[in-house]
């Protein structure tokens, strides 16, 4: 039996919104799309791909290179980019902002630039059972590379992690913290500010992966007082192969250059280089600057319509589905921690994962199946993958409905 909603008065004209994001007019097998694997990507509104288009037709040129018009046009658009995601974040300066390709290849950037200057040998690094293979294997490479240790806080049945083990597991020898702020898999929000603080007081670093929490919450980098910030574009309603990497000055001044070449340099002879000063010290080669551009669009989008208004709207969603899957015989939703994003991921006793994701693919409806890169999670449920329905600002109730329709008609196809 399903619950009945409550009578539901919508907090934007959502019919509107999603006439601004094209792809979610298209149909899948015959079927209308129903959109819900944003955790995964999200879909991009026409105004950050008008705002791409428009940058090729109109202002197309190399940054910081030319004094030619264009070129200067460019750079204008390209630094202001900057400084949108520098306020979206909240960051002191626009300086403490570097663009990457996305969260991995931040995360990668910080621990190859650790290896012995923040991370020597026997120092512990602490993650935690819930971070994406993203924010593992890099910190497993360095660890392997200078003889750290890697810690690991355990999640709970909910998919919460415990400030006391967190205390009880940072020691004089702890360096780091690397910890997600949503997981992807379970939809747990990390209690981050509380985490900085009591890393700080004991001379921690803390790296902060952001993917699954920018596209849902305002992000403000000195209330957390996090050290590092990273996150990807295209789960931002961005385009992909863009990134950030948010480090506070004094910390990104004092680490070396990740990759060389063009671009960070300030003077180059044979017998010698000097660095550029940040931003550039990190940003080898011709950047993404399309990416850039149109990262800062989908940032101007959301913020249109507000974080308070996303966050109230998708909780609802959240709920309703949790309320009707929840119901569904055999069926084990993971991650129930008391703070979570609109990631919902669920079990079917006796069923797999990608049986259910097929028949759903069949009407239309995109979930994703699998251990979504978080396979020591996995380990720790003792399951082979789930499957995530992960909502954004644009889902609405009925494509809930007919989610639950689908599981339905799935768990019955497979008995
Ligand atoms: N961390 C988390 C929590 C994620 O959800 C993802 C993407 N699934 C990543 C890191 C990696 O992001 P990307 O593939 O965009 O680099």
């Amino acid at each position: 039996m399903n619950i009945v909603a409550t009578p539901y008065t919508p907090l934007f004209d959502i019919e509107n919104l999603r006439k601004d994001f094209p792809i979610l007019a298209t149909k899948v097998h015959a079927k209308p799309l129903i959109y819900l694997d944003n955790g995964a990507t999200a879909q991009k509104p026409k105004q950050v791909l008008d705002t791409i288009q428009n940058y090729y037709q109109i202002s197309n040129a190399n940054v910081h290179r030319g004094v030619h018009q264009l070129s200067q046009q460019a750079t204008s658009l390209f630094d202001k980019a900057r400084q949108t995601v520098q306020r979206h974040l909240n960051a002191a300066k626009q300086e403490e902002i570097i663009f990457t390709k996305g969260t991995t290849e931040s995360l990668c950037l910080l621990a190859a630039t650790f290896e012995n200057t923040v991370i020597k040998k026997g120092d512990e690094i602490i993650i935690s059972e819930m971070e994406h293979h993203s924010n593992i294997v890099p910190w497993q490479v360095l660890a392997e590379k200078v003889g750290a240790i890697i810690k690991v806080l355990p999640v709970n049945d909910a998919g919460e992690i415990s400030i006391e083990n967190f205390k009880k597991t940072i020691n004089t020898k702890s360096k780091l913290l690397a910890i997600t702020h949503v997981s992807n898999t379970l939809g747990s929000i990390n209690p981050i500010q509380e985490m900085c603080n009591i890393a700080h007081q004991n001379n921690v670093l803390v790296v902060v992966d952001g993917a699954q929490a920018v596209p849902h919450m305002q992000v403000d980098v000195q209330q957390l007082d996090c050290d590092f910030y990273v996150y990807s574009g295209h789960k931002l309603f961005g385009p992909t192969g863009i990134g950030i990497l948010y480090g506070k000055e004094i910390l990104l001044n004092s680490l070396p250059p990740y990759q060389t070449g063009g671009g960070m340099i300030k003077t180059v002879s044979f017998a010698k280089t000097e660095y550029a000063e940040l931003p550039q010290k990190f940003e080898a080669g011709t950047p993404n600057i399309e990416g850039a551009i149109g990262l800062a669009s989908a940032i101007d989008y959301v913020n249109s319509i507000g974080f308070e208004l996303i966050q109230r709207y998708e909780q609802d969603l959240l709920n309703y589905a949790t309320a009707q899957l929840q119901v569904i015989e055999r069926l084990k939703i993971i991650g129930t921690a008391q703070h979570k994003a609109s990631v919902l991921s669920f079990v079917i006793e006796g069923l797999h994962p990608f049986d259910i994701g097929t028949i759903l693919d069949q009407q239309g409806i995109a979930v994703r199946t699998g251990h979504h890169c978080t396979q020591p999670l996995m380990q720790r449920f003792g399951i082979p993958g789930t499957i995530r329905a992960s909502f954004a600002f644009y889902n609405t109730f009925e494509e809930i409905d007919a989610l639950t329709k689908g599981v339905n008609k799935a768990v019955k196809m497979l008995k």
